[in-house]
């Protein structure tokens, strides 16, 4: 069985999380977001988390090495093993070469289908679409105060757990966020443009409308 392996591309809040988590759902493949997975290691306080912290406080990239050991150990967990979807990882050509060695070292002869899907989208709405932005601390659900707002101000839909907002969706960290985002991040598109696994989608418009387009990606 071939194992699908599929990366996603493009600045903070663009909405990669909201469809790359209901893309996990559909194709039962884990949804492993390096965003999620550094803010636990600072919620359960750990030497890595309190270290990453001090990054993501900036809105600048955690170093490659930590990211790297992190993304490794959960790709090698038996969920993984026909496939994953990885939201926020690589950011940089230098985590990107370094996830060719990780996939050498997991795969070990295994016959793969690799996309970089990449969200165009106008990044103009972007920063307003942060500050607007806030979560779920127990499922994790997404809101927009104001394109998704809760049904209920300020309580999930799903479990009524107060949300909360990210302490890096601020205007000031999200523009620190989207200079990495162009500095770093952006000349992967290009990377995977040669290497001919890039698809684009337009990632304008609703929840909805972007799904379709996704849908017609992945097949
Ligand atoms: P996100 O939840 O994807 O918006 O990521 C939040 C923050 O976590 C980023 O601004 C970075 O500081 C850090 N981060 C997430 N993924 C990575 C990564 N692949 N490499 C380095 N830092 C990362």
């Amino acid at each position: 069985m071939t194992k699908k392996e599929l990366i996603f591309l493009g600045p903070p809040a663009c909405g990669k999380g909201t469809q790359t988590d209901k893309l996990a759902q559909f194709l039962n493949f884990p949804h492993v977001d390096t965003g999620s997975l550094l803010r636990a290691e600072i919620k359960n306080e750990t030497p890595e988390g309190k270290f990453a912290k001090t990054f993501i406080d900036k809105g600048e990239l955690v170093p490659a090495d930590l990211v790297a050991k992190i993304i490794k150990n959960r790709l090698l967990q038996d969920d993984c093993k026909n496939g994953f979807i990885l939201d926020g990882y690589p950011r940089s050509v230098e985590q990107a070469d370094i996830l060719e060695e990780i996939k050498k070292e997991i795969n070990k002869g295994t016959e793969e289908d690799f996309r970089a899907i990449y969200f165009d989208i106008d990044t103009n709405i972007l920063v307003e679409r942060i500050v607007n932005r806030r979560s779920c601390p127990v499922c994790g659900e997404i809101y927009n105060l104001e394109f998704k707002p809760p049904k209920v101000e300020g309580h999930c839909d799903k479990d009524g757990a107060e949300l909360t907002q990210r302490k890096d969706d601020t205007r000031e960290v999200a523009q620190a966020r989207f200079d990495t985002y162009f500095k770093e991040t952006a000349p992967l598109i290009d990377y995977y443009k040669s290497k001919g696994v890039l698809r684009t989608i337009n990632a304008n418009g609703t929840i909805d409308e972007v799904w379709e387009r996704l849908l017609e990606v992945i097949k």
